[in-house]
């Protein structure tokens, strides 16, 4: 116990993380202790339960989650950092443009493209790199990213990873050989169907399945009429669905891909708002995304306000679509996405006193609904 109060007593002076430090390392130069007790609320397991107890955690592993009180060296409520399944990060490049159709945004000679193709790889490495680094300011641990461009495109998304503590799934793109998928992809990500010549599309999942890549695609997002085709090519992940019918839900049920949700994105270009109830309650596994950094910002908090006030009224679902969800369709809940002993400490404490949080009848449902980053006491 002698250690912990030494601990408890160095880290009293005010602290905030910096975004782009080593994992476990707080700013003012104070280094988290191998052995590290979180106390208070914790957002436990994958079905997030919510629980008085407390984290051990030993050398960035979760080593213990147990009910009961303990001192720690932070104490709040305890959750699983958020998983970003979808991103576009170089988008960030150009901010808040005008209102506009979703084919003037991002169609084939949308602004977006125009735009990406006449920057700068230093803009767009930079630009790429301070989206990444706000994410993990926003509390985010693991993203999965569609990078356009080629395997060039890859590289600088490379480069703008390098030093920052975050988790990513890179999703490729072939530019006109359906060969040049960068080796560092986990996968490829594909714009709609209808954006493509059908061999193209097929040759690239041909490819992509023979290297072990996995498949992801932009679907029933301006209309529903791309959605068979994008199930066609047996996709890992599909990508908005916001126009889908209940047909079409039950048919990505069966094909059993996970679907990724951008409801912000989709207010912007007026693509309809997913029925998630209905995705849910045929038990697909739906995470959600910030989507294009053009029209959102990527704080994971806004999709959790928007997605249960506005379409799913169940704080826990919600939570598990923005974190454990999320993990499993990027192949990464084995390591992170909860609290689970043996998996990543990659965990957020948010400040129960806090101006904002002060006063909760219940803290997952204030975390969803209300919390914002200065919530924030501590992330690793
Ligand atoms: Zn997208």
């Amino acid at each position: 116990m002698h250690r912990l109060e030494e601990d408890v007593n160095k880290l009293e002076a005010p602290i905030s993380c910096d975004p782009s430090g080593p994992k476990g390392t707080l700013a003012m130069g104070h280094e988290l202790p191998d052995e590290l007790i979180l106390s208070g609320t914790v957002i436990a397991g994958e079905d997030m339960v919510v629980l008085d107890g407390y984290v051990v955690i030993e050398n960035g592993i979760i080593k213990e989650v147990c009910e009961g009180r303990e001192r720690g060296h932070f104490e709040g409520i305890i959750c699983p950092a958020f998983v970003n399944a979808h991103t576009h990060v170089a988008d960030s490049i150009a901010k808040d443009p005008p209102f506009m159709s979703l084919a003037d945004l991002v169609g084939p000679s949308g602004l977006k493209h125009r735009i990406l193709e006449s920057a700068s790889d230093e803009r767009l490495v930079e630009s790429m790199r301070l989206s990444i680094s706000e994410m993990l300011n926003t509390g985010t641990c693991a993203f999965g990213d569609f990078r356009e461009g080629g395997p060039h495109g890859v590289d600088l998304l490379i480069r703008a990873l390098e030093g920052l503590e975050i988790r990513s799934r890179i999703f490729g793109r072939p530019l006109k050989d359906p060969e040049d998928i960068h080796p560092a992809c986990w996968g490829v990500g594909l714009s709609s169907t209808r954006d493509y010549d059908r061999g193209f599309v097929e040759e690239v999942v041909r490819i992509a399945r023979r290297e072990g890549k996995r498949v992801a695609i932009h679907a029933g997002e301006a209309g529903r009429d791309d959605i068979e085709g994008a199930l066609a090519i047996e996709p890992d992940i599909l990508i908005h669905l916001s126009r889908a019918d209940l047909s079409d839900l039950r048919s990505v049920a069966e094909s059993g891909a996970s679907v990724v949700v951008c409801p912000r994105s989709n207010l912007f270009t007026r693509a309809g708002l997913p029925d998630i109830k209905a995705m849910l309650s045929l038990e697909i596994n739906v995470c959600v995304g910030t989507d294009n950094l053009m029209i959102n910002s990527t704080s994971i908090f806004r999709d959790m306000e928007l997605i249960s006030k506005a379409l799913v009224r169940d704080d826990r679902q919600v939570f598990m679509m923005c974190t454990i969800n999320g993990a499993r369709a990027l192949g990464m809940d084995e390591r992170l996405g909860s609290i689970d002993p043996g998996k990543e400490a990659r965990v957020i404490v948010f400040d129960r006193r806090s101006r904002n949080l002060k006063g909760s009848l219940n803290p997952l449902a204030s975390i969803v609904r209300r919390a914002e980053p200065s919530d924030i006491m501590l992330r690793i």
